[in-house]
């Protein structure tokens, strides 16, 4: 495959997306804010450039994977930023958890370009995103996604089209308030547990193996348990992706109330300083309380 292809974004998702699109062979330039984080893409065949309009210059297909709507606009849209170097006619996909206001915002500066945009968030984490297993999440024409689902598959297990543009994002962050509220309430369960004199393990079992069992719980209350805080999901994205829900929701006249609570017990582990730690930390503030 000879398509060129860029990524912007090299985080704990990025990379393991970049490294699929080389196996798939797709030629590929990659940008990072921290060029570090390219070394071992470099020496598999990417070309790293040192802006993310020199990233692009001669991408047919563009994809930004970064932390918040701060970070998109810096990347696409700041001096030197991807916008300034795209192609007429190229496809970008922005696959971070992001704003569906911003992504409005993005598509109109895309079109002004001659690009055209799709919002393509993905379900799956560190593991899923290395394994090529993610689930995107896409918003868009029907001419866009059909021009980027090659490069999309080899990242992925499943491509869902969700409507257009935005609706990819709208999806992730219903998707994501669910998680984060089951997330805060796994952690106050767990402080429970721990501090209620039951046997912690029978009453973990109990509820993996029950109605509230989701392979979520699974894989966090392990991690929970262990004190294993290895990043699959940095603390401080999901306290932004809770508060993205609830501005998000508020605008469709909906109050995510439970999102409130729980995204106060990330805030809580934050400034305990757990926001660059896996989200399983949020049981932290409840265990020195
Ligand atoms: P991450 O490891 O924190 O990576 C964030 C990326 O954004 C890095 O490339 C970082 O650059 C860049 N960045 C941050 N602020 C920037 C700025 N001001 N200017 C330029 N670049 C900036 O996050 P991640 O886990 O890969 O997540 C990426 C996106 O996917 C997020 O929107 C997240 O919510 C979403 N997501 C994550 C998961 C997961 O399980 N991790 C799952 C689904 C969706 P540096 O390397 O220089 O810091």
């Amino acid at each position: 495959m000879n398509e060129n292809v860029a990524i912007l974004g090299l985080g704990t998702m990025g990379g393991g997306m970049a490294a699929n699109l080389l196996r798939a062979g797709f030629s590929l330039a990659v940008y990072n804010r921290t060029a570090a984080k390219a070394e071992a893409l470099v020496k598999d065949g990417a070309r790293l450039a040192s802006t993310p309009a020199e990233a692009v210059k001669s991408a047919s297909i563009v994809i930004g994977m970064l932390a918040d709507d701060a970070a998109s606009r810096e990347v696409w849209a700041a001096k030197n930023g991807a916008l300034e170097g795209v192609q007429q006619g190229a496809i970008l996909i922005e696959s971070s958890t992001v704003s569906p206001a911003w992504i409005a915002e993005l598509a109109q500066l895309a079109s002004a370009r001659g690009a055209e945009l799709l919002d393509a968030p993905v379900t799956g984490s560190r593991l899923q995103a290395a394994a090529g297993q993610l689930t995107f999440l896409a918003g868009g024409s029907d001419r866009a996604l059909e021009a980027a689902t090659p490069v999309l598959k080899a990242m992925s297990k499943e491509i869902v089209h969700l409507g257009p543009v935005g609706s990819g994002a709208k999806m992730k962050l219903i998707n994501n308030f669910l998680c984060g509220v089951q997330v805060a309430s796994l952690a106050e369960g767990l402080a429970w547990i721990e501090s209620s004199g039951l046997d912690r393990d029978k009453a973990i079992s109990i509820l993996k193996n029950g109605a509230p069992g989701s392979p979520l719980l699974g894989a966090i209350s392990a991690r929970m348990v262990n004190h294993d805080y290895t990043v699959n999901f940095l603390l401080k994205l999901m306290a932004k992706d809770l508060a993205y829900a609830q501005s998000e929701a508020s605008g469709c006249g909906v109050q995510l109330t439970v999102s409130e609570a729980a995204r106060g017990l990330f805030e809580s582990a934050i400034a305990l300083g757990f926001g660059e730690e896996d989200m399983a930390s949020v049981i932290e503030p409840l265990r020195r309380q």
